[in-house]
C-alpha cells in the first residue's frame, strides 16, 4: 500500500499513522521528522531547514523533494509499501512526487485527507507533546497517565519549538495558502479519502481502518 496522509498541522496525522503502521505495516515517512532529525544532528540539510521551520514556513521544494527521494529510495520502502505524512505540501511537491512514482511505472493507492476544523487546531497543536521515542500526546485530550512522563518509555515529554502560539499562525497559514489546494488535486486523480479528524482519537482510527481496508 502506497498512501500519503493530508491534513493541516494538529489534525493528527501522527497520532493516526502511529495506529496505521500497526495495522497495515507500512513505512511511516514523515518529512517534519526527517528535518527534525537533520536539525539535531546539525547537518547542512537541518541547518538549511531551520531557518524556515523556526518561523513556522515550508522548507523549500528543492531540498524538501530531493530529501525524499533519497527516502524512497531505500529498502524498506519497497518491501512494505509506505506512508508519507506532511509531503506533499505543494503542487510542486505533488508534481515531483508523481514523476518520482511514474518513473517506476508505479502510483499512490490512496490520499487520505483528516479534516478539522481550524479553531481546534491552535489547541491541539500548543497542547502537543513529544518523547524521543516516537510516542505523541496531548496535555487534554491524550494525557500520559503521569503528567510529564512518555508511558511506553518513561522518558520525560517534551514540547517542539514550533509548537508555540506564535509559530502556530504562521503554519496554518502555509497549510492555506500552499497546501491546501493538494485537496481537490488529488480529488480530481480519483484518490482522495476523507475522514472526519474531530472525532475521538479511537473513533478517527476505526473511520481510517475502514477506509484503508479498502486497499489490502
Ligand atoms: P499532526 O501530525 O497532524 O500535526 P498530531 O497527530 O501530532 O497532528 O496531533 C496534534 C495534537 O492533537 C496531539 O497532541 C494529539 O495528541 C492531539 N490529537 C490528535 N488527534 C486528536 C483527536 N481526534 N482529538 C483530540 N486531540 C487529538
Ligand atoms: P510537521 O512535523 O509536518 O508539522 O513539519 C514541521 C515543519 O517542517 C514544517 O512547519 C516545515 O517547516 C517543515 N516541513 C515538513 N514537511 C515539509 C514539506 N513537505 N515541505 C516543506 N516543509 C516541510
Amino acid at each position: 500500500m502506497k498512501l500519503i496522509i493530508l491534513g493541516p498541522p494538529g489534525a493528527g496525522k501522527g497520532t493516526q499513522a502511529e495506529k496505521i503502521v500497526e495495522k497495515y505495516n507500512v513505512v511511516h515517512i514523515s518529512t517534519g521528522d526527517i528535518f527534525r532529525a537533520n536539525l539535531k544532528g546539525n547537518t547542512p540539510l537541518g541547518i538549511k531547514a531551520k531557518e524556515y521551520m523556526d518561523k513556522g514556513l515550508l522548507v523549500p521544494d528543492d531540498l524538501t523533494v530531493e530529501m525524499v527521494k533519497d527516502r524512497l529510495a531505500q529498502d524498506d520502502v519497497k518491501a512494505n509499501g509506505y506512508m508519507l505524512d506532511g509531503f506533499p505540501r505543494t503542487l510542486a511537491q505533488a508534481g515531483a512526487l508523481d514523476q518520482m512514482l511514474s518513473e517506476q511505472s508505479d502510483k499512490l493507492d490512496c490520499a487520505l485527507a483528516i479534516t478539522v476544523d481550524y479553531k481546534l487546531l491552535t489547541e491541539r497543536i500548543v497542547g502537543r507533546r513529544l518523547c524521543k521515542c516516537g510516542a505523541s500526546y496531548h496535555v487534554s485530550f491524550n494525557p500520559p497517565a503521569k503528567e510529564g512522563i512518555c508511558d511506553k518509555c518513561g522518558a520525560e515529554l517534551y514540547q517542539r519549538d514550533d509548537d508555540k502560539e506564535e509559530t502556530v499562525v504562521t503554519r496554518l497559514e502555509e497549510y492555506d495558502e500552499k497546501t491546501l489546494p493538494l485537496i481537490n488535486y488529488y480529488k480530481d486523480k480519483g484518490i482522495l479519502r476523507e475522514v472526519n479528524g474531530q472525532k475521538d482519537i479511537a473513533e478517527v482510527t476505526a473511520d481510517i481502518y475502514a477506509v484503508l481496508d479498502d486497499y489490502r
